[in-house]
């Protein structure tokens, strides 16, 4: 099933050709021109995520912020005008998924778009475990701190992380996307590089001979895996 965006802009140029470039993608697109048009629209067909105009005429988008959030926990991302530092702050401290900075490419809202709705549809993460054990490597999740045949290793917090959830899908391939999203999330927006130079470092913590890793197992053209054995 196709995924509904809500557009909710003023501008109607802007907002045309953000909904042409997301139809292109295979989205079903809505548009909203102010906060009570965009509330109807909620509630008629509620999307799968929002793309939200801070800058509205009548109720800012501030406020059709809040009282989204108080109908649902559907995704929102800001759409903010260059120099707003302080807007994008206070938009991810109030729950915002992500922001982009007017000029924006279509490609980058689009790719900011299906990473938000990764993010988000990625609710099928086991619960998390305190203690993840296999293939050799302990990981206490709540003490953050690590063993490998029982000797214990020191790993930076990225290095933590990305083992942990790893360790958390062992035997299951990760794309190295799921690992940023998942790992990095909206910090920056990152290369995917990041993820190879962080596997290398961890492979040189957790495996007898880094060049030939037991653990930690590159899967070619997809990703990486914990063995499962
Ligand atoms: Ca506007």
């Amino acid at each position: 099933m196709a995924e509904r965006i809500l557009i909710v802009e003023d501008e109607p140029n802007l907002a045309e050709s953000v909904a042409y470039a997301l139809q292109r993608e295979g989205f079903v697109t809505q548009t909203a021109a102010d906060g009570p048009s965009a509330l109807d629209c909620f509630e008629a067909q509620p999307p799968d995520l929002v793309l939200l105009d801070l800058m509205l005429p009548g109720l800012s988008g501030w406020q059709l912020f809040t009282a989204l959030r108080k109908r649902s926990a559907v995704p929102v991302i800001m759409l903010t005008a260059r120099g707003e530092e302080a807007d994008r702050v206070a938009g991810l401290e109030m729950g915002a998924d992500d922001y982009v900075v007017k000029p924006f490419s279509m490609r980058e809202l689009i790719a900011r778009v299906r990473a938000v709705l990764r993010r988000t549809a990625g609710t099928e993460e086991p619960e998390a475990e305190a203690v993840l054990e296999a293939g050799g490597v302990r990981l206490d999740a709540s003490r953050r701190e690590t063993w490998v045949e029982g000797v214990p290793v020191q790993l930076t917090p990225k290095e933590f992380d990305l083992l942990a959830y790893l360790l958390r899908h062992r035997g299951r391939v990760r794309s190295r996307e799921q690992i940023l999203a998942a790992v990095w999330g909206q910090e920056e927006y990152l290369d995917e590089r990041t993820v190879d130079v962080h596997i290398r470092w961890l492979r040189k913590k957790i495996e007898k001979d880094p060049a030939v890793p037991r653990r930690l197992l590159t899967v070619r053209g997809i990703g990486y895996k914990f063995s499962e054995a």
